[in-house]
Parts: structure tokens; C-alpha cells; sequence
């Protein structure tokens, strides 16, 4: 009987069918390479087998299996299933998201990776040599080195310490130094010993060094975990109840620095003893990297870090490695971390679950990690975390119902303070002549004494939606992009306009091309404004910036962050980027350049955004046990979402925003779906999205909204117009994704509307 196979390929495309030749045995999930038009190779994923003969004259043949086993289990294949349906997407659409790079090529030839390209990442590993095996000779080499070569000394001592402690694990006995991994090793990374000392203890014969693999699966774990106060201990009982009582996820609302953390530390151990796989995922890696040292202080090298930053080896040696673990990994990783091999899944936290990080925005699929992450642990039969100290109204809603479990933290660990928020009136400054450039005199002041008591300060300021732009004073003239419907933006270090849509780069002219006025000035304020002002008000601090601009590389990044963790640097001024996962000891005031453009964004999220984003702000202040101080300047200090920030009323502003919600229609009480249509001639995509429009209202009536140009209407001389689909929470999803997809298929195979794309966004953020 001939056999066939329906591929799955990295196109937008939908499966196509190859035949499997007589002397192959393939299975479904396992990759192929196929060649696919002229001379073209692909890396495809073996979807179905079947024996039905496609209608068409010649059906082409695999060409060869690569890897020696399947890359996508049963889950996984329904993972990407269930993504492609909920996200209106294709199958291949997925694969080119799922996958990392290296293991997906397509080429002129049929070279393609295999399983055993790949070398795994090895590591060094330190053990008593046999010369140091008993007590007595351990005790005679020791006190050779203690007077002729201290540190070696202590090097010897840390190794024999580490071995002995880890060993104390097996079966409690502390019987011969077996090690954490049963081998009496330990890690390099987690000695303080410097290299050269451990060279010459191995040199002398009394350490021995030994390179592999991390080995994550040998032995039993024994993590040393912090004790939990009452207040933590009480939360994680809450979180074991709701699971226990056949919920799938649960929210850990807790604010900065209540020990969220910690918690999460308590499951992992849990699960990770129990031979389960745990992924946490954090909105942006770079941000995180205390977070991942942290974990990797208690789990060591089963901590396995995942995110863009890696190099496409390293990705698809992680995916690879995973594929052939057994259970008992421990994934750190950024939203695509949802496409990890994980075979025993039995604990999924999302750490800040609100961020909009966890969304992606281009390309399809545009999935939002965090409600993946609750899919994948329904489908494993496992848990999901959300954690955060500003949920996002969605999770909220759904723990207020019951639908979530729910536990809460309301203190600060140990004696550290929740910051003093106060707000700042611009207008009255400005009465007042109390205004120097962005700054009011109260953030000033503030700024001289926290500089006078040689403390630390951030500055915060909104870039996005406030970027300076170079405008005529006579004629009214802005510099514009000629591919988009934006300004550009005005980089005074590089005296460069930029287009942050598109990339489109040009010099800064010296007079206004259309008037030929000279002076043309800089309108608006970015973060490098607020740098060069703070400076000249301040000669003597040392002012740092962190944004895109300055953070070119992770180097660049660390570069930063190491300076002012250090102390080196007394002033940062930042974007959002600043307000995420940092703990600075000395930073005891935090400054708000501007909160109104976030209150005033037309987005219905703009007050949530607002909370979240104010909230986090702040709790970069005073991680420390006098409380930290907080200014937001604003030109309405009445407005009642800055109220709720400065009384840290999450549920006052959740109450609040979802009777709006409810009243208008917005999630969560109702789903919505973006479509974006895109083409070079206006007329042709106004007639199309019209047409859309009148075929959708057909079915869904009421629900249809647009077709409207959206903020940024065309982009790289592309027109856009945008149709919004609004279905009340309690229908059929089911059933409007099934009506909806219909009629795109039908768009996309209309000779009049084909040439328009259309992207699709479900649940946009
Ligand atoms: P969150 O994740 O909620 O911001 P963390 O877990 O980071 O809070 O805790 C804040 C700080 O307090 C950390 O330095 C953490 O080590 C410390 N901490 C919290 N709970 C405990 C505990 N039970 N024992 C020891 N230290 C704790
Ligand atoms: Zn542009
Ligand atoms: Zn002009």
C-alpha cells in the first residue's frame, strides 16, 4: 500500500503531500527534507500519514529523515494545532515561530543539520582526586597548603566543602562524598576559586577536572530552600488548594518585594524532585538576569536559559537536548520558551503575567504566551502561576470569579518599606515659576537631597508616543518619513532623524526645507533630553541613560546596569526598560518625567497600562528599610487612576475599569479580533476592506466596527485600514473563529481582493 505524507513547511501555507518511499520508515512529528519547486530543499515536520493519493500527476518523494527521533511529540503537534486554529494562522506559520532557526534550513541543496551536528555544551567539573580520598590525606594536604599556598588552601577547602554538602543529599546519610549528581563533583561556575588555583591543585595531583554535558537527570535534587514567613507560607497553601481542587491556574498577586519569588522557588523544587519539568517565563531576558543568576545559585546548571539573545546553535542544541530529556529541566526563558520539548510539564509560572511582552506582535502567530502557558498546563494535566503585583484585568477577572485560583501578599519582606508616592503638579510649578526644563522644583529638590545623602536616583520617561520630533517655528513644517505616516524621530547625539517604523535614516537638515527658516527646533522630550538637562542642573553627578539607543548590545546593557548596581553611576534616566526586575539597593527616589501620556493613550488599556507601568516605577524605590520616595509629575493630580497608584489600590482601579469595560464591550467581557489589510493602492484596499466589512456584518452584524485607518496608516508606502471584530464573551468562539476564517479564505482566493493582505490579530494587546 502506498504511504503519504501531508508536511507541514515554513510557509504561510497549509500542509502539502509528498510520498514516503518504499524503503522509509518515518512517523509522524519526525522532520524531513523534501525538495519543494525547481531546486529548492525544505526542512518539513511529518504531520499525518496516510495512504489517500493526492489529485495530482506526480506526488514528489521525501528525500531523507533527518534527527533519529520525532521533534514534536503528540503535545506538541497539538499545541501547534490549537495555535494555528485559535490564532487563525497556519500550520507552517507556527513552525517558523516554534523552531529555532538552525533546525529548520531551506537551501539550494539538500544539506541540512542532523541530530549529531550538534555538540553539546559542556562544562567543567571539579573532584577530590584519589590522593584526597580519606580523612587522614585530605587532613595531611590541607595542612601542607594552609601555610604555603592560602588560597590554594581555601580553593581545596571550597571544593571538599561543596562535594561533602552535596553528598549529604543522597539518602541523607552523608555517607562517602557522592555529590549532588552521585559523582563527588562540582560545578566550576558555582566555585568562587579562581581558575589558575584550581589548575595547580589538579597539577599537584589533588583535584581532578572533568569537562561534559550538565547532567540535569542523575540523582535526587536537593535544593536549600529559604523558610517562608507565615504570610508566604499561608499563600503557597492557597496556590496548592486551588490546584488541588482541579483548577489549572492560579494568580500570586503580591507586591514588588513581598517574596513572589521565593514561592515560585518552593513549587520548582517541588515539581523539579518529583522528575516534572518547570518553565518560568519572564517577559524580556536581558532585564532578567538576576532573576536567572538567582535561580541558579539553588538549581545550578539544571537552570536552562532561553531567549533571543542566544545564539541559533545554542537555541537549537537547548531544543534538541530537551527533546531527548526525560523530565526534571528547568526552562528560564522569554515567550517562545512555549514551544520547548517539555515531556513531563508539571508546573508553568508566568512571572509579571500582565506584561504585554508576553504578546507577540508580528508575525503570525501572534500568540500571547501567557495564555498558551495556561493551555499547555490544562493539557498536561499540570499548573499554571500567574504571578504579578499588577495583574492583568483578564487574569484578575478570572480569579475573582473563581474560574483562577487566587493568593495574595500585601507586605514587603524583612523591614524594607513600600515607597511614599507623591504627586507633582506641573501646572502650578509653572504658576509658580517652579519649572526648569522637564523638571519641577519638587522633583528637583528631592533629587539635591537624595545626591547630598550620597543616594541613587531614576528617572523615568515615556518615550514611545513622545519621541522629539524637529518642527518649524515659521511654517509649521515637521520632518516626516517618506514610507510612513509618522514623524521622525530627532537624535540629537547623531543630529540624525529616524523612522522607528520602518528604520528610514536621514541627516538632520539646518533650515526647514520648506520655508528655509534656520532655526528648526526639537519639540517633544525623549529620554536624552532629560539626560542632557539633569546634567547641566547637576555638574557634579554622573548621569547614565539607558533606552534603545544606548543598549546596542547585551554588553553595552550589563555595562550600564553594572555601573549603577556598583554605585559608579548616581543618576539613571531611562525608559521602560529601567522598570523591570531590578533590585538597586540605593536607589531611594524615583522620578516620573511626565504621566499624562499614559493616561491620555486612545487605547482602552491606557488606565490599566497606566497603573501597572506607575506601579512598577515606584517599586524601584526603596528596596531597602527607609522607605523610598516617588515623584510623578502629572498636569491633573485628580485623575483617579494616579490616585489609586499613590494608595496602591490595585482592586479600587481593577473595580473601576472593569465597570468601563463591561458597559463598552471591551475585554475581558468581550474577545476581539484586529484584521489589518495592507496594500500599495488606496483605492484598491478601501473597495476591499469594504467589501470585508459588508460580509462580515452579514454574520456577525453588530460586531463588525471599521473599516478605520489605524494610528500609523501606512507604512513602508503600504496603506493600512483596520476592521475590528468584537464578540461578547459569552458566545461561541468556537463558532465566530470558524465563520471568520471562512470568509478570510474566501478574501484571500477573490481574484479583486487577493493581491490585499491580511493580517490577523486575536486578543490584541
Ligand atoms: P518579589 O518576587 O515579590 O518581588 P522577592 O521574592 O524577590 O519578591 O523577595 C524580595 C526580597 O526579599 C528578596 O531579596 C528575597 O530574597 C527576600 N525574601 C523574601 N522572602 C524571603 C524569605 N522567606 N526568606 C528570606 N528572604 C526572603
Ligand atoms: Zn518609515
Ligand atoms: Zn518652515
Amino acid at each position: 500500500m502506498p504511504l503519504f505524507a501531508d508536511i507541514v513547511l515554513p510557509l504561510a501555507q497549509p500542509t502539502y503531500t509528498f510520498a514516503v518511499p518504499e524503503e522509509m520508515t518515518v512517523a509522524e512529528g519526525e522532520v524531513v527534507s523534501v525538495q519543494f519547486g525547481p531546486r529548492k530543499y525544505y526542512t518539513g515536520i511529518v504531520w499525518r500519514l496516510h495512504d489517500r493519493r493526492p489529485a495530482v500527476k506526480r506526488v514528489k518523494c521525501i528525500e531523507r529523515r533527518l534527527y533519529d527521533r520525532p521533534l514534536l511529540d503528540e503535545r506538541g503537534r497539538a499545541l501547534w494545532e490549537w495555535m494555528a486554529d485559535y490564532y487563525l494562522c497556519t500550520l507552517g506559520e507556527v513552525m517558523r515561530c516554534a523552531l529555532p532557526a538552525l533546525m529548520k534550513p531551506s537551501a539550494d541543496s539538500s544539506e541540512a543539520l542532523a541530530d549529531g551536528d550538534f555538540r553539546p555544551r559542556t562544562e567543567s567539573y571539579y573532584a577530590l582526586a584519589p590522593a584526597c580520598a580519606d580523612e587522614a590525606a585530605l587532613d595531611a594536604c590541607f595542612e601542607r597548603l594552609e601555610r604555603r599556598a592560602p588560597k590554594q588552601y581555601a580553593a581545596l577547602l571550597e571544593v571538599a566543602a561543596a562535594v561533602r554538602e552535596n553528598g549529604a543529599g543522597d539518602n541523607g546519610t552523608g555517607a562517602n562524598s557522592a555529590g549532588a549528581n552521585g559523582t563527588g563533583e562540582v560545578a566550576r561556575r558555582l566555585l568562587a576559586a579562581d581558575r589558575p588555583t584550581l589548575h595547580a591543585l589538579c597539577r599537584k595531583g589533588l583535584l581532578e577536572e572533568r569537562e561534559h554535558e550538565p547532567d540535569i537527570e542523575r540523582g535526587e535534587p536537593r535544593f536549600r530552600l529559604p523558610c517562608l514567613t507565615p504570610h508566604q507560607q499561608q499563600a503557597l497553601d492557597a496556590l496548592r488548594r486551588a490546584w488541588s481542587e482541579g483548577r489549572t491556574a492560579a494568580l500570586l498577586h503580591g507586591i514588588t518585594g513581598s517574596g513572589k519569588t521565593e514561592i515560585y522557588i518552593h513549587l520548582i523544587a517541588e515539581r523539579l524532585a518529583a522528575g516534572e519539568d518547570v518553565l518560568l517565563l519572564v517577559p524580556e531576558i536581558a532585564l532578567t538576569a538576576q532573576l536567572i543568576e538567582r535561580m541558579e545559585r539553588i538549581f545550578g546548571s539544571r537552570v536552562t536559559a532561553y531567549h533571543s539573545r542566544l545564539t541559533d546553535r545554542r537555541r537549537a542544541e537547548t531544543y534538541l537536548r530537551l527533546n531527548r530529556s526525560a523530565g526534571g529541566a528547568f526552562v528560564v526563558g522569554v515567550r517562545s520558551s512555549v514551544f520547548l520539548p517539555l515531556k513531563r510539564l508539571g508546573l508553568v509560572i508566568v512571572d509579571e503575567e500582565h506584561d504585554a511582552s508576553y504578546k507577540q506582535a508580528e508575525p503570525a502567530p501572534r500568540y500571547a504566551a501567557r495564555d498558551v502557558a495556561v493551555w499547555l498546563a490544562r493539557q498536561a494535566g499540570g499548573r499554571a502561576l500567574l504571578g504579578s503585583a499588577t495583574p492583568s484585568l483578564e487574569t484578575w477577572l478570572h480569579a475573582a470569579t473563581g474560574k483562577y485560583g487566587r493568593a495574595e501578599l500585601t507586605e514587603r519582606y524583612g523591614a524594607a518599606q513600600p515607597p511614599t508616592i507623591v504627586l507633582s503638579d506641573i501646572r502650578r510649578a509653572a504658576r509658580r515659576n517652579e519649572r526648569y526644563g522637564h523638571f519641577d522644583k519638587e522633583l528637583l529638590d528631592r533629587i539635591d537631597a537624595a545626591l547630598a545623602r550620597g543616594e541613587q536616583v531614576m528617572l523615568f520617561q515615556n518615550r514611545r508616543g513622545f519621541a522629539p520630533y524637529l518642527e518649524c517655528p515659521q511654517c509649521g513644517w515637521t520632518a516626516r518619513c517618506p514610507q510612513c505616516n509618522v514623524t521622525l524621530t530627532y537624535h540629537k547625539g547623531r543630529e540624525q532623524l529616524v523612522c522607528h517604523y520602518c528604520g528610514h535614516t536621514e541627516a538632520a537638515p539646518h533650515r526647514c526645507p520648506s520655508c528655509k527658516v534656520v532655526e528648526l527646533q526639537p519639540m517633544g522630550f525623549g529620554t536624552e533630553k532629560i539626560e542632557e538637562q539633569i546634567a547641566e542642573r547637576f555638574p557634579a553627578a554622573r548621569v547614565a541613560r539607558l533606552d534603545r539607543d544606548t543598549v546596542t548590545s547585551e554588553r553595552a546593557f550589563s555595562a550600564i546596569i553594572g555601573d549603577f548596581a556598583a554605585h559608579r553611576t548616581d543618576i539613571l534616566v531611562g525608559t521602560q526598560m529601567i522598570t523591570k526586575g531590578f533590585d538597586f539597593e540605593g536607589v531611594s527616589l524615583v522620578g516620573v518625567l511626565n504621566a499624562d501620556n499614559l493616561l491620555n493613550n486612545p487605547d482602552f488599556r491606557a488606565a490599566e497600562r497606566a497603573y501597572q507601568l506607575l506601579t512598577q516605577v515606584a517599586g524601584r524605590a526603596g528596596r531597602r528599610a527607609t522607605a523610598g520616595e516617588v515623584v510623578i509629575q502629572t498636569a491633573d493630580p485628580t485623575h483617579p487612576v494616579l490616585r489609586q497608584v499613590v494608595a496602591g489600590d490595585f482592586a479600587a482601579m481593577a473595580a473601576a475599569q472593569l465597570a468601563e469595560r463591561c458597559d463598552f464591550g471591551y475585554p475581558p467581557y468581550a474577545r476581539l479580533t484586529v484584521l489589518t489589510l495592507r496594500h500599495r493602492e488606496p483605492a484598491v484596499l478601501r473597495q476591499g476592506a469594504v467589501q470585508l466589512a459588508e460580509r462580515l456584518r452579514a454574520r456577525f452584524g453588530r460586531r463588525v466596527l471599521g473599516p478605520i485607518a489605524p494610528p500609523v496608516d501606512r507604512i513602508r508606502g503600504e496603506y493600512m485600514l483596520s476592521l475590528m471584530l468584537k464578540v461578547e464573551a459569552g458566545a461561541s468562539a468556537r463558532r465566530a473563529r470558524d465563520l471568520l476564517a471562512d470568509e478570510l479564505r474566501r478574501f484571500a482566493a477573490e481574484p479583486a481582493t487577493k493581491s490585499i493582505t491580511v493580517s490577523v490579530n486575536v486578543d490584541p494587546q
